[in-house]
């Protein structure tokens, strides 16, 4: 089976390529690679129209990788599945994702990592690779059998939803994690600081009279575990980093050579506290959005690398933990399916280079999780993602795969959509006839 890309502008991070050209791929893989300044003139003329996709200029992409979504499954079906929420990922253009632990029950234990990796294969339409805890139950003390985890397929370690609060389980944590040379993702948040803040502390929580949550809360946090990775030696990734003062410590620590890599999530770059005005539950997050001045600082580490990868935070939730008071509504949005055209944004107002913006949702999540996939390379897995950076996309309930619609987005016109994903030669999402 052979199937040709044609008149695609070709963006491979890994390589450094952006050029027009054609993708050829066969049983499953990427056959061939073929630039126009190589005189490719669209051979191949054995293969019948419908093996032919005319990308007309948009972009083709490695599929996309995200390292950090909640796919509630087991536990809250009600609000995601691993079925939905990698239907999700397909459309927002990823052929990988990696799940946080924190299900019911918590992902701490070989048999719930066995559960999703085996419910993945059967009804993924991405690969899953879960995230087990840094402790039992995530409650801080006793850590997980991590050698154990990582056989039955663990990617990674975190007890993402909350902080390790004691900096000697953390140190420990990162002394395991060093011995199996795993990585420690840390969900950075000091929590004597958040209280029961729902908010960024400030103007705007001022304004609401709601409790805020004080940006260096993140940064204490952020700082007490570069410490601890440059202490012990460990690989440490920072999740969803929101703050300029977190930015900052990153980028201190990469120039002193500290085993530091750090993500942002769309909504961090694109909105502000501002969005949380008139109590809007789908602007209520953890990390809550920030002030004008970080969501700048945010875009300038992605720009300059401080911040490796963009990952979606993708957190549903139905109706009943949001369509509540302000107080009481749960945190986070889904993410899966707008990543892509906020991201796009970068490169529109920001100036980024779409080879950086692509390098930071495949070939640095790849590198980061040690995972394959990331590139466009002759003869790996035909992981593909189609990009058409015009095409309007109206985020209703109706457009969006996920089961849950929590997004401060719901009812925008975006711009830029994911018109086709590929996963190993299977296509997984499609909007091409
Ligand atoms: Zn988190």
């Amino acid at each position: 089976m052979e199937l040709l890309f044609e008149n695609a502008r070709l963006i491979d991070p890994a390589s450094g390529l952006d050029e027009m050209g054609a993708v050829l791929v066969r049983n499953g893989r990427i056959a061939g690679i073929f630039l126009l300044k190589d005189g490719f003139s669209g051979e191949f003329t054995h293969l019948l129209p419908s093996q032919r996709f005319n990308l007309k200029g948009r972009w083709l992409v490695p599929g996309l990788i995200d390292m950090h979504v909640h796919l509630r499954e087991p536990g809250e079906e009600y609000k995601e599945t691993i079925a939905t929420g990698t239907r999700a990922a397909a459309a927002g253009g990823f052929v990988a994702v990696a799940c946080m632990p924190n299900t019911k029950p918590v992902n701490d234990d070989v048999t719930v990592t066995t559960f999703i990796r085996h419910k993945a294969a059967m009804e993924g339409s991405a690969r899953v690779y879960p995230v087990a805890c840094i402790t039992k139950g995530q409650a801080g003390q006793a850590l997980t059998e991590m050698g154990m985890l990582l056989e039955a397929g663990a990617i990674a370690f975190s007890d993402d939803g909350r902080p390790v609060k004691d900096s000697a389980v953390m140190r420990l944590a990162m002394e395991y994690a060093r011995g199996f040379d795993a990585l420690i993702i840390s969900h950075a948040e000091e929590l004597g600081l958040v209280a029961d803040g729902v908010m960024n502390e400030g103007r705007m929580s001022q304004l609401l009279g709601l409790k805020g949550i004080p940006s260096v809360a993140e940064e204490i946090a952020v700082f007490r575990d570069i410490a601890l990775a440059k202490y012990t030696g460990a690989r440490l990734h920072i999740a969803h980093v929101s703050t300029k003062a977190a930015v900052e410590l990153i980028r201190r620590a990469k120039a002193e050579g500290v085993g530091v890599t750090a993500e942002t999530a769309p909504h961090y770059f694109t909105l502000t506290e501002e969005a949380v005005n008139g109590y809007n539950t789908n602007a209520k997050m953890n990390p809550p959005l920030r002030t004008e001045e970080d969501r700048q600082a945010v875009i300038e580490g992605l720009k300059d690398g401080t911040l490796d990868a963009i990952a979606t935070d993708h957190a549903p939730h139905s109706s009943l933990e949001k369509e509540v008071e302000f107080d009481r509504a749960a945190n986070g949005i889904i993410g899966l399916e707008t990543a892509v055209s906020l991201s796009l944004e970068l490169v529109r107002r920001h100036g980024m280079n779409p080879l950086q913006l692509i390098a930071c949702l495949s070939w640095n999540p790849a590198r980061i999780l040690r995972v394959a996939g990331g590139s466009l390379r002759v003869n790996e897995p035909a992981d593909l993602c189609v990009i058409d950076v015009d095409m309007p996309f109206e985020v209703t309930r109706e457009n969006l795969f996920s089961k849950s619609c929590n997004t401060p987005f719901l009812g925008q016109r975006l711009t830029g959509r994911v018109v086709l994903t590929m996963k190993a030669g299977v296509v997984t999402h499609s909007l091409l006839n």
